[in-house]
C-alpha cells in the first residue's frame, strides 16, 4: 500500500504524523485517558514495551513538559517515566529507557531499581509479539507478556494504582479478568476508536490496585494458577469471578466499554485527503523511522554476501 493510499484508509496513521507521533497507537492511550482519566496525580509511570516510543511520548507530553515547563517545578518534582523494549528506542525528553526483555527477571529488576524503593501510579504495557495469524499462539504469548507485566506490576505499583494492558480477545479472556480481578478493585475490558474493529486487540484497563492480604509476590503463579482451577479462589474482598466453567445466569459478564469520542474518526472508514489548491498531496513521512528494524540485519547479511561474492571473483582474477 502506497503512503498517500494509507494516509487515506487509515486516517489515525495520517494524524499520527501530523500531530508529531511516532506511532498511531498514541490515539489509544489518549482515548483510554478520555474515558478513565488514567493520568489524573500520576508522577511515577512505566511504560512496559514501548518501542518505537509513542505511548512515551503521550507520558511526556501529558506528564512530563508540563511539569518542566511549570514556573515553579523544581527537578526533584519532575514525574519519573520508565520505558523498557526489546528494540532500542531513539530519545524522548523526560523518559528513562531501558532495552531488554520484560519477561527476563533482570530486566524487572533494573526496572525496580530506577525507582529506588519507591513506586509507580501508573504502569502501561502496549506489549504485542510478531503475530504468527495462529489464534491460539498469538492469544498464549500475549497473555505471556501481560504476566510478565503483572510481575512487574506486583513488585512496584502503589496500592490504588493502575495498571493498563493490551490484550487479544480470545476464550482465555474471562481466565485473565478473573485473575486481574484478585489485585485490582476495577477491571475494564476497553476498546479505543483507534483500534480497529476488525482486530482482536482490546485493553485490560485495571484500577485501584489492592492484592489479598499477605500477597507475597514470589507466590503469583501459583496464585494465577489457582484461578485458573475449578475450585477457584475466595476471600471476602475479592469475588470469585472465574466465570470460564459457568453458564447461564451464573456466568460473570465482564465488563467491556468503547471508548474515545465515539463521534470521533472511525478507524475502519477511509477518509478523503486534505489536498492543496492545485489538487496535490503532500505525504508526510514517520515521525521516527525505526532505529533498528528487524530487516537491517537482512540487508547487512545481503550486504556481506554480496561483499563476499564480489572478494571469490577478485580471487579468481575476474571482474566483479
Ligand atoms: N506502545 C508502543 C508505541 O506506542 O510506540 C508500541 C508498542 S508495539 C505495538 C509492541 C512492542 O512490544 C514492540 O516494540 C516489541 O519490541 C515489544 N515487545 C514484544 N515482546 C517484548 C518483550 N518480551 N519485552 C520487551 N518488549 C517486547
Amino acid at each position: 500500500m502506497g503512503k498517500a493510499s494509507r494516509d487515506k484508509r487509515d486516517i489515525y496513521y495520517r494524524k499520527a504524523k501530523e500531530e508529531g507521533w511516532r506511532a498511531r497507537s498514541a490515539f489509544k492511550l489518549l482515548q483510554i485517558d478520555e474515558e478513565f482519566k488514567i493520568f489524573e496525580g500520576v508522577k511515577r509511570v512505566v511504560d512496559l514495551c514501548a518501542a518505537p516510543g509513542s505511548w512515551s511520548q503521550v507520558l511526556s507530553r501529558k506528564l512530563y513538559l508540563p511539569a518542566k515547563l511549570s514556573p515553579d517545578s523544581k527537578e526533584s518534582d519532575l514525574p519519573l517515566i520508565v520505558a523498557i523494549d526489546l528494540q532500542p528506542m531513539a530519545p524522548i525528553e523526560g523518559v528513562i529507557q531501558v532495552q531488554g526483555d520484560i519477561t527476563n527477571a533482570r530486566t524487572a529488576e533494573t526496572v525496580i531499581r530506577h525507582f529506588d524503593g519507591g513506586k509507580a501510579d501508573l504502569i502501561v504495557c502496549d506489549g504485542a509479539p510478531d503475530v504468527t495469524g495462529l489464534h491460539d499462539m498469538d492469544e498464549f504469548v500475549q497473555s505471556q507478556l501481560i504476566l510478565a507485566g503483572l510481575t512487574i506490576v506486583t513488585h512496584i505499583l502503589k496500592k490504588g494504582g493502575t495498571f493498563i494492558a493490551k490484550v487479544f480477545r480470545g476464550k482465555d479472556t474471562s481466565l485473565l479478568y478473573s485473575q486481574l480481578k484478585l489485585f485490582f478493585m476495577e477491571v475494564t475490558f476497553a476498546k479505543p476508536k483507534s483500534s480497529r474493529n476488525s482486530s482482536i486487540e482490546a485493553f485490560v484497563v485495571c484500577v485501584n490496585y489492592s492484592p489479598p492480604e499477605g500477597f507475597r509476590e514470589e507466590d503469583l503463579y501459583r496464585l494465577l494458577e489457582k484461578v485458573g482451577s475449578p475450585s477457584g479462589i475466595l476471600d471476602d474482598d475479592h469475588q470469585d469471578c472465574s466465570s470460564a466453567w459457568l453458564e447461564g445466569p451464573n456466568k460473570v459478564y465482564i465488563p467491556f466499554l468503547a471508548c474515545g469520542d465515539l463521534a470521533g474518526y472511525d478507524s475502519d472508514r477511509s477518509y478523503p485527503l486534505p489536498r492543496n489548491p492545485d489538487g496535490s498531496y503532500r505525504t508526510l513521512d514517520p515521525v521516527q523511522p525505526p532505529i533498528a528494524p528487524p530487516y537491517k540485519r537482512a540487508l547487512e547479511m545481503r550486504k556481506a554476501s554480496n561483499h563476499g561474492v564480489q572478494v571469490s571473483l577478485e580471487k579468481l582474477g575476474l571482474d566483479p
